[in-house]
């Protein structure tokens, strides 16, 4: 059987500062973060890897709910990119198969976790 990933994007807004960097990014800001969740898997009886609707209720219980509107320093010690893909992998593991997390900070940088 073939193998798909399925993708949702989502978007959320929060500030934050870098602790541990030298730049810019140590003083106080703001992003609308992208996420990109993709799940793997095969085509299953109903036509469907996977359906996008329970993908998005999952996403925005356990990930959108926590993050959306908040100061992200108050759940990271160093609140990067990096540090929140992995967050988030870490969540929705269980519930989802997953296959890669992209958090976009701004239109032009991202990064890209697969659980390795
Ligand atoms: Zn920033």
């Amino acid at each position: 059987m073939p193998q798909l990933s399925v993708t949702k994007i989502f978007e959320f807004a929060a500030s934050h500062f870098l602790t541990k960097y030298h730049g810019k990014c140590e003083n106080l800001h703001g992003h609308n973060y992208k996420l990109e969740v993709s799940v793997i898997g095969e085509i299953g009886e109903d036509d469907l890897v996977f359906d996008f609707v329970e993908l998005k209720n999952i996403v925005k219980e356990k990930i959108l709910s926590q993050l959306d509107h908040t100061h992200l320093n108050e759940k990271f010690e160093n609140p990067s990119a990096e540090v929140i893909a992995v967050w988030v992998w870490e969540q929705l593991k269980e519930d989802l198969d997953l296959h890669e997390i992209k958090l976009w900070e701004t239109s032009t940088c991202f990064v890209t976790y697969r659980g390795k």
